[in-house]
């Protein structure tokens, strides 16, 4: 994880800066994403890839990649909100 608050967003190949501080109704600690979206990504990435692979890995993987592709495609960071709601 970058470290340096002038770095941009931490998920591979987004190049939106990070945010800062407060983010809807809770805190991200430390703000290594440019929004909601990312960080959800990334959740769901480290997730994906410590849960036991199953039947439905190849498809899960599949869905991952084609939300990358949105995800790059964005012109702004909010274009794509937060992909989990607890
Ligand atoms: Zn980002």
């Amino acid at each position: 994880m970058p470290a340096d608050p002038n770095g941009p967003c931490a998920r591979d190949g987004c190049t939106f800066l990070p945010l800062l501080g407060f983010v809807g109704d809770r805190w991200l600690v430390p703000t290594n994403y440019c929004s909601d979206a990312c960080a959800d990504f990334m959740w769901l990435e480290r997730t994906l890839a410590t849960a036991p692979t199953t039947a439905e890995t190849p498809k899960a993987l599949e869905a991952m990649e084609e939300l990358r592709k949105l995800l790059d495609g964005r012109q702004e960071p909010y274009d794509i909100g937060p992909l989990v709601r607890d």
